[in-house]
């Protein structure tokens, strides 16, 4: 099965909004042990924890945007923010790259990792 790959923005926030869930889930989790005031506070606290993290991935997918190179996709001629070497289209999920060397090869992320050493 081949792997199916999205923009690293869109993966951001997406755990951005899992997280958020995680947190309510928990929060509302909190409900089923209202005999139990420690269980309810802990509860509560991992609740808060996930969303204040979700608020912090938030201000990081801003400031990875503010970084991110604004390129026109080929494939679907939308603007579209892109992050590192390689990554993918948000709208069409289009590979693209910024190096002219890795231009026609197959996607693959490794590329970043290796452009970081
Ligand atoms: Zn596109």
């Amino acid at each position: 099965m081949k792997k199916r790959y999205s923009s690293k923005i869109n993966k951001i926030r997406s755990f951005a909004l899992a997280l958020i869930f995680v947190g309510f889930i928990v929060m509302y989790g909190a409900v089923f042990f209202k005999n139990n005031v420690v269980l309810v506070l802990i509860f509560m606290c991992l609740g808060l924890l996930c969303i204040i993290a979700s608020t912090v991935v938030y201000l990081w997918i801003g400031m990875l945007s503010t970084r991110a190179v604004k390129v026109v996709c080929p494939g679907c001629g939308k603007e579209t923010k892109m992050l590192g070497r390689v990554d993918i289209c948000m709208h069409c999920n289009e590979p693209l790259t910024l190096d002219p060397a890795l231009e026609g090869k197959e996607f693959n992320e490794e590329y970043n990792r290796k452009s970081k050493k």
